[in-house]
């Protein structure tokens, strides 16, 4: 389907800021008669086709017409995701159901039975649940590597075709570095896939760097008001036409009134973004000197093991600060009764799972990913009982303080 000619206005538009981006990207009302300010909720699951030829017209690809069904797509969500990839600096991009449809969609649109991808050995477990229990299934082979470019490239072999790549990793919020492995996969005609979900297109853009698809759950910063669950893929159109087929024929494509929701809180994501990164650091920088914090992980503080790798590649840390609490001792049980203690003692940061929201979250990894594994398991994939990981979100940066530093003196008694 051509996408009809870009206004004077949607060109000026692409050449701004994210802030200019986020309140104006992806609305086009040029062919609405009543010119709405906002791109309408098209709540319809059929299009009309006044004439047969109108619809051969569609096929052959001599209208704009979007699509015929509902499930091929909808206005409002063309709508979201033209200012998606506005946001990303894409060609082109496609939203699905969740962050983790936009994953399994990526793979499925990239890979046949019997090919094999490599992943970093750090990220979202439910992404290394699905690679491990359920792709696998379906006859994709994964290694796991850890973040050098030379484990990357000993875990390649002639049947790789994907290197995906989640930056920065949850929960240590580690980078590798980017250009470096997108000059290797091209070399080796290997398809970059990065997880951005923890930077946004606020703090990095990997489409700048050379990476051939960026995925997102949206349900994180760019959505950001913890109420809606929603992915997307963004790159090239050839690279979007291949993987948008999947999502199109296992319809899981956002409806309407969920676009219309994610494309409002974009209005204000530039502005929420700056917010995350300035109070994160100042909460990081507090934690860091904090006598009842042992270590604190957060990407613009000079203690952290990537800071170098994070001044190059990220424009801000984002909203997640990871730490470890004080214990009585170093055994794994003393550890979580800390982490516990203090996180029931807070009162601003709500428990519960997520990130990205305007609401700060917290969790223990430990309770909330790691749960099935023994605390043996848990020390050796890098998870000690004691981690805490905060979602700062935009309560005002004093509250927060105020708030951590009574829940470590209550917990610490
Ligand atoms: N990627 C990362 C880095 C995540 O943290 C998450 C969820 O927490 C996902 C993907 C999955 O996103 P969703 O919950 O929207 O499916």
């Amino acid at each position: 389907m051509p996408e009809p000619k870009k206004s004077l206005r949607q060109n000026y538009i692409a050449q701004s800021g994210m802030n200019t981006r986020s309140v104006h990207a992806g609305h086009d009302n040029t062919n609405d008669v009543h010119r709405s300010l906002i791109t309408p909720i098209y709540q319809t699951a059929s299009y009309e086709f006044e004439k047969v030829s109108d619809l051969w017209d569609f096929y052959e690809k001599r209208s704009t017409r979007l699509a015929e069904y509902a499930r091929y797509g909808t206005p409002t969500q063309r709508a979201l995701e033209l200012a998606l990839a506005s946001l990303d600096n894409a060609e082109d991009a496609v939203v699905t159901s969740s962050g983790m449809n936009a994953i399994a969609t990526t793979l499925m649109g990239l890979m046949d039975a019997g090919d094999h991808f490599i992943s970093l050995n750090e990220g979202y477990r439910g992404t290394f649940k699905l690679f491990d229990n359920h792709l696998v299934r379906f006859g994709y082979r994964v290694t796991y590597a850890d973040l050098s470019l030379d484990a990357v490239k000993q875990a390649t072999n002639e049947k790789t075709k994907v290197i995906f790549l989640e930056l920065p990793t949850n929960p240590y919020l580690k980078l590798v570095d980017l250009e470096a492995i997108v000059q290797y996969a091209r070399s080796k005609n290997l398809t970059t896939v990065v997880d951005a979900t923890f930077a946004s297109p606020f703090n990095l853009k990997p489409l700048d760097h050379g990476v051939d698809l960026v995925v997102h759950s949206l349900t994180k910063y760019i959505n950001g008001h913890n109420d809606a669950i929603a992915g997307a893929i963004l790159g090239s159109k050839e690279l979007i036409e291949k993987v948008k087929p999947v999502r199109n024929l296992l319809g899981s494509n956002p409806d309407a009134h969920l676009c219309y929701l994610i494309s409002r809180s974009i209005k204000t994501f530039a502005l929420r973004m700056e917010a995350h990164n300035r109070s994160s650091l100042l909460l990081a920088e507090h934690l860091e000197k904090h006598p009842l914090i042992e270590r604190v992980w957060y990407p613009m503080l000079a203690s952290h093991p990537h800071h170098a790798l994070a001044k190059t590649y990220l424009k801000g840390g984002g909203g997640i600060v990871t730490f470890q609490v004080k214990a009585k001792d170093a055994s794994q049980d003393e550890r979580l009764k800390a982490a516990t203690a203090f996180v029931e003692a807070l009162q601003l940061p709500t428990h519960a799972a997520s990130l990205g929201g305007v609401e700060s979250l917290v969790h223990i990894p430990t309770v909330m990913n790691y749960y099935d594994l023994t605390p043996e398991a848990r020390l050796a994939v890098g998870i000690p009982d004691n981690l805490v990981r905060l979602s700062v979100g935009l309560e005002d940066t004093d509250d927060l303080i105020r708030d951590i530093d009574q829940a470590l003196r209550a917990s610490n008694l």
